[in-house]
């Protein structure tokens, strides 16, 4: 997606050759209008696949699953982060590790809102090791719904997520692709 990539372009800071920070207008201050049309886009592209829900990982992605939610017009869900590992009889759970902060996490979802009959688009700000959407994919599982793909809004490709998803049989989506990356540059595949 043009757009994305000269936002990228534009105001991305690369930290290193593995961290990308869009802060400005992702992750801490949300460029709407992006935001939105980002939505639309994901959901132009998964519009006849009969998606029930879309489906996120608390916090990032929960701005472009529902822009993406909106455009489809289906619930959004959102996989939520927990420090603790109590047992729940009510909740879906699995551990997770963080690529940002190098920790493991909790990731549940509620039985309550998710069932067999779902097919579901998962949606994230980034694809980076595949470790949350893999994640992701082993909690929706548990509920025997179906999966539709994953959305993303950037892809590092370099690093090992997209093999990982598609490898499982699940469809990769992104809308840019960054194939490299240094402090001084990003470059994006075609
Ligand atoms: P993965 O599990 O694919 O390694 O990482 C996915 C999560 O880590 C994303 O949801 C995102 O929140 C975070 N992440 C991974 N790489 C980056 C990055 O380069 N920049 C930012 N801002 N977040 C990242």
């Amino acid at each position: 997606m043009e757009l994305l990539k000269n936002k990228i372009k534009q105001d991305g800071i690369a930290v290193n050759e593995h961290i990308l920070k869009v802060d400005s207008f992702i992750n801490h201050q949300i460029d709407p209008v992006l935001m939105q049309e980002m939505g639309k886009d994901i959901a132009e592209h998964f519009k006849n696949r009969n998606v029930t829900k879309v489906a996120t990982i608390e916090s990032s992605g929960i701005a472009p699953a529902l822009m993406t939610a909106v455009a489809l017009k289906v619930p959004m869900i959102i996989l939520k982060k927990q420090p603790s590992k109590i047992l729940n009889q009510d909740l879906y759970q699995t551990v997770v590790t963080s690529y940002t902060k190098e920790t493991n996490y909790e990731l549940t979802l509620s039985k309550k809102y998710i069932g067999a009959e779902d097919h579901v688009l998962i949606v994230d700000d980034f694809l980076a090791n595949g470790e949350a959407a893999t994640a992701a994919l082993r909690l929706l599982r548990m509920s025997h719904a179906t999966i539709a793909g994953l959305a993303v809004l950037i892809e590092k490709s370099f690093q090992p997520g997209h093999e990982k998803l598609i490898s499982q049989g699940i469809e990769v989506y992104a809308l840019a692709q960054i194939t490299e990356m240094s402090e001084n540059h990003i470059r994006f595949k075609d």
